[in-house]
């Protein structure tokens, strides 16, 4: 396993800093206990080969991928420490509240830790997903590539267990023999636990696990080298049972992205798979698995897979993009350095462009949803008027303080739009790259090269600054690329970046009828959320209820001094619902007559008069004629065909 600037043979040397101490031969050792998983509770036993002296041990803070600060301290409790059988006394940084100090006794070469996390979400009574973060301990101000750690896992009887780690033995789990530490929870009779080879507390932070009852593990593509699996966990034992449909497109999506990348810098790869409407919510990029948590019917049907089509896809690109070459300031030696995010319109962006053409490769969804999605993407930051005060790359910069779900005025605080801003400044970048190369080169040769140096490799982090990109797009196309991606990501714009939208043969436009995909993505979202979007026209969005959630800046609904928070109770003669508001957008259009709400704010009901006309607005692209069609170009399988052979669960 190598990394960035450590040879495997750094290992040999031993690291020995202020009480801690570790050769290769004394890897921390991790037992996770998810036992009680069912109950929301995570235990764990560590022991630490330390030195006499003052010792300090951390738990992560700045969880990679997660873009800010949010590792779990605070749910993490019942800390005993001892050594030799005695109970040391601990004290915690005054500044730092993810430091324990302690001061390890003479004479003592090994430390016990027992520590407890309340889980607080993706465990249920029939699964769980372990993020390391919720039960690591180990050294501060070490290198995180450089701790070596064995952990094991234990989970429920019956129970099942999937993870990019390497298994080295599995067997009914052992009663603790050992009386010193009566803080320790004993599993129940017939829990069963894995050994794993050992690793690097960094690559240990980088591989979670999901275990559950209703367990299934399938491969897919099994002609592409290195090996890959879904493993699924799920509420349901039926919903476990993924359709073949569904796992022939993850296998397509193995090959389309073996074609377009033409490297693996994993020993294998597992998606991992949470179905459960509890536990979901999740896509967490690694650099051997990803962790995707959807609603536990959100791969059933066609029908139900178009809001999730790109997870997938978007979670393995980042095994290249973002895990691989990582943004030199994202990437820091320890998970205490805060990251620095003034990239992450590549590391995000690029995937969120790269994951959505490979959905669509795939079959994952069609050509034409991607149109339409893309569209509506287009569209919303086309509209979001907190671009006129603040730029893309500043989105990036402040990644960490813009994952509030608060929705009110969301339109000009803007969001984490380095994701969606930086898919269509990729896109601009492909169909440039096209046109300038008389479309006998596209992205596809800049990722080769920018994802794929040195071939198969195992995992490995290479960091980049923006530089390296600049000279290796010029080498695919000659361009001055440093101002394109300054005007575009560093520059205020009042408009999104449509140019490659454009030169793709299509024009951004609005239309009075939603589109096939817009439809479908709203009925695919259907289980959870029935959200009414007259964003374009009256500039407000809804819940179902008629409660707004957001008002566009400088709409018509501004004007009428609309707010979030704000709830519709009539329009104009009706009591609200969405097709009475829609139907009154339509009567207005050629009408001299506002259209009038009744709203309730808190306590209070007030009249406001919508003073608009436009009819309903629909985003949609528009086929250019005579220009060459990009976008389906871009979005047709790159693989070859795949041979016929159906996935066996394992
Ligand atoms: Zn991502």
């Amino acid at each position: 396993m190598g990394i960035r600037g450590f040879a495997p043979a750094a290992l040999l040397f031993v690291v020995s800093i202020s009480g801690y101490s570790q050769s290769a031969a004394t890897p921390i050792r991790i037992i996770a206990d998810l036992s009680e998983a069912p109950r929301k509770l995570y235990h764990a036993e560590i022991d630490l080969p330390v030195r006499p002296g003052p010792l300090t041990l951390i738990t992560p803070e700045w969880i990679p991928g997660n873009h800010r600060p949010n590792g779990p301290v605070e749910n993490i409790t019942g800390v005993v420490f001892t050594a030799n059988g005695q109970i040391l006394s601990w004290r915690r940084d005054d500044v730092n509240l993810f430091e324990f100090h302690l001061l390890v006794p003479k004479g003592v070469t090994s430390l016990h830790a027992h520590l407890d996390c309340i889980v607080t979400s993706r465990a249920t009574p029939k699964l769980a997903v372990l993020e390391w973060e919720k039960l690591l301990l180990y050294p501060a101000n070490v290198p995180v590539r450089n701790i070596l750690v064995e952990p094991s896992v234990t989970i429920p009887a019956g129970w099942r267990i999937g993870t990019a780690l390497t298994p080295i033995a599995s067997g009914l789990t052992a009663t603790p023999t050992s009386d010193v530490d009566e803080s320790a929870h004993t599993p129940p009779a017939g829990s069963m636990t894995t050994r794993y080879a050992a690793t690097t507390v960094e690559q240990l932070e980088d591989s979670p696990v999901i275990a559950g009852q209703y367990f299934r593990e399938f491969p897919l593509a099994p002609e592409v080298t290195p090996k890959h699996y879904i493993d699924v966990v799920a509420d349901e034992e039926v919903d476990a049972n993924l359709r073949p449909e569904f796992l022939m497109e993850v296998s397509n999506l193995v090959r389309e992205a073996s074609a377009m990348y033409g490297s693996h810098h994993y020993n294998v790869y597992h998606f991992l798979l949470t179905l459960s409407d509890t536990a979901g919510g999740e896509g967490l990029e690694h650099g051997q698995s990803s962790d995707n948590g959807v609603d536990e019917k959100a791969y059933s049907d066609a029908a139900h897979q178009l809001a999730e089509a790109d997870l997938l896809a978007h979670e393995f690109t980042h095994s290249w993009n973002g895990k691989y070459r990582r943004p030199a300031r994202l990437y820091q030696p320890d998970f205490a350095t805060p990251q620095q995010g003034d990239l992450l319109w590549v590391y995000e962006g690029m995937t969120q462009y790269l994951g959505n053409v490979l959905a669509a490769r795939s079959g994952l969804k069609s050509q034409e949803q991607y149109r339409d999605l893309l569209a509506m993407s287009a569209a919303n930051l086309d509209a979001k008027s907190g671009r006129e005060w603040r730029s893309t790359e500043d989105t990036a910069i402040s990644s960490s303080i813009l994952r509030a779900p608060n929705l009110a005025w969301t339109n000009w605080r803007r969001g984490q739009d380095y994701y969606q801003e930086g898919e269509l400044v990729w896109l601009d970048a492909d169909t440039l790259i096209r046109k300038l190369t008389n479309n006998t080169k596209s992205l596809n040769d800049f990722t080769r090269v920018f994802l794929g140096k040195g071939g198969d490799t195992g995992p490995l982090i290479v960091p980049y600054e923006l530089p390296e990109i600049v000279a290796e797009l010029n080498q695919i196309a000659p361009y001055d690329w440093a101002k394109f991606f300054r005007e575009r990501v560093t520059d205020i714009n009042p408009r999104a970046d449509l140019e490659g939208i454009e030169r793709a043969g299509y024009k951004l436009v609005y239309t009075e009828k939603a589109t096939a995909g817009e439809i479908a993505l709203d009925a695919s979202r259907s289980r959870r959320s029935t959200a009414i979007n007259v964003w374009y026209s009256l500039g407000i969005r809804l819940a179902s209820d008629g409660t707004i959630t957001d008002v566009r800046w400088n709409s018509p609904a501004d004007k009428a001094k609309l707010a979030p928070g704000q709830k519709i109770f009539a329009v104009n003669n009706a009591v609200f619902s969405g097709p009475a508001l829609r139907e009154a957008i339509r009567d207005a259009k050629g009408s001299p007559n506002p259209i009038r709400l009744i709203l309730q704010t808190n306590q209070f009901v007030s009249l406001a008069d919508i003073d608009y006309h436009g009819g309903e607005r629909y985003p949609a692209l528009l086929r250019i004629d005579g220009a060459p069609d990009y976008l389906d170009e871009i979005t047709k399988p790159l693989a070859a065909a795949p041979a016929q052979s159906s996935p066996v669960a394992r």
